[in-house]
């Protein structure tokens, strides 16, 4: 289907044919070997890096496009078209520069964003752990003061990027219990005691390496805390913010892949001698995915725009998130329902997009933490 883009001027058209070209022939070709294979395409990453694309909304001074986050989000969500694999970890990035660029001090930027950025270090944040999903009270890894900085220590569990990363953003506990009592500390990967776990065997997305990551008396100067001591919260908001955006237009991106190829395939099939897009049961299960796709792209690119206004969009995002990541599930699953038994197998993708769409319901908060934020601002 022809996807209507905004674009503010020529050179957001040039980048978005450029990444095109680059979803087109880098990363369409390799999704299916690769996800098969489950090996974590560095050299796609590295290669996306090169091209701009990891610094897309950040300024050009480190290394970043300068974009707002409306072209970012559809340059995400054309990869995502592609290989959401890939789009994950490019929102990853993203995500992991984030709390630096907003939040960190011009020697910490200097230091560590053009690396982000470029892609030569991969970044990750660390949240999650045994007892904090969604309630993130429950952090447990600690921080203590010592001379002229920290001592970590503690478990995070499904770290994305957990092991290849240069980078780990580990929010910890350096105060009281409770929100208040956290503070985001970068942690460089190469320190004595930092210790990643074998990558979980996940449902989908066997490229992307998800693993537990133990801190174990891990030494962090006071140069690499984010922001101020007992105020990660503040952090860890923002990343959230911007995550949902992320997730939400690699939703889009991916359950518009999973409808261009139902169509396709609807057209084709014959049965009964008709195609089978002919028949009402199909066209309008194809009419109905069209249309949510097209509604959550639209909430996607008004929560962008309402950020690069400048205004709070933390409703908004939320809003995009759960729309969009609960249309990508629908659409895969009727997806694998049009192609009938073909959809089942591996030959066709669907089956892969319907199981990598249910990660979107879960993470940057689950689909019910979404609607609580939501009913909150209500
Ligand atoms: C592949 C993968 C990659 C991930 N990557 C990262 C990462 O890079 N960094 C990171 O920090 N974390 C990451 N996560 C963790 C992810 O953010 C958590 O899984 C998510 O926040 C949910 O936490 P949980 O799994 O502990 O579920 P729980 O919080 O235990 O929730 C269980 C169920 O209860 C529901 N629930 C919980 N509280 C409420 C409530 N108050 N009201 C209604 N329902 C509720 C949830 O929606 C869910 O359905 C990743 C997870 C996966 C699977």
């Amino acid at each position: 289907m022809k996807v209507e883009r905004h674009f503010a001027d020529d050179t957001q058209r040039d980048l978005f044919a450029l990444v095109e070209e680059i979803a087109d022939k880098e990363l369409a070709p390799r999704a299916a070997e690769h996800e098969h294979a489950g090996r974590f395409p560095r050299e796609t990453v590295e290669l996306l890096g090169r091209s701009g694309l990891l610094g897309l909304p950040f300024p050009e001074r480190w290394g970043g496009g300068d974009q707002p986050y409306a072209v970012y989000l559809q340059v995400l969500e054309r990869l995502a078209y592609r290989w959401f694999a890939v789009a994950e970890s490019v929102h990853l990035q993203v995500l992991a520069a984030h709390g630096l660029a907003r939040f960190g001090d011009d020697g910490q930027r200097d230091r560590w964003l053009p690396q982000l950025l470029s892609g030569e270090v991969l970044g990750a944040n660390a949240l999650s752990e045994a007892d904090a999903g969604s309630d993130l009270e429950g952090i447990r890894t600690a921080a203590v003061r010592e001379d002229g900085g920290y001592r970590l220590s503690g478990t995070k569990s499904w770290v994305s990027h957990g092991g290849v990363a240069g980078l780990y953003n580990v929010y910890c506990r350096t105060g009281g219990p409770g929100l208040g009592g956290l503070t985001c500390l970068m942690v460089d990967a190469r320190t004595e005691g930092v210790l990643p776990q074998r990558p979980e065997h996940k449902m989908a997305l066997a490229t992307l390496p998800t693993a537990q990551v133990v801190f174990q008396d891990v030494r962090v100067d006071e140069s690499m805390r984010l922001g101020r001591q007992n105020r990660g919260m503040l952090i860890a908001a923002s990343v959230f913010d911007h995550g949902r955006l992320g997730i939400a237009a690699c939703a889009v991106g991916l359950a518009q892949a999973a409808l261009d190829y139902a169509v396709a395939y609807a057209k084709e099939r014959v049965q009964f001698g008709s195609p089978v897009i002919t028949f009402q049961g199909v066209g309008f299960l194809l009419a109905d995915m069209a249309t949510q796709i097209a509604a959550a792209r639209a909430l996607v690119l008004e929560a962008a725009r309402i950020r690069d206004a400048g205004r709070p969009f933390s409703t908004q995002a939320a809003q995009a998130k759960l729309f969009a990541t609960d249309c990508a599930m629908r659409a895969t699953t009727d997806a694998v329902q049009v192609l009938g038994g073909h959809g089942y197998v591996q030959d066709h993708p669907v089956e892969r997009w319907m199981r990598e769409a249910k990660l979107l319901q879960i993470i940057e908060g689950t689909n019910q933490i979404q609607r609580m934020a939501i009913a909150r601002s209500l």
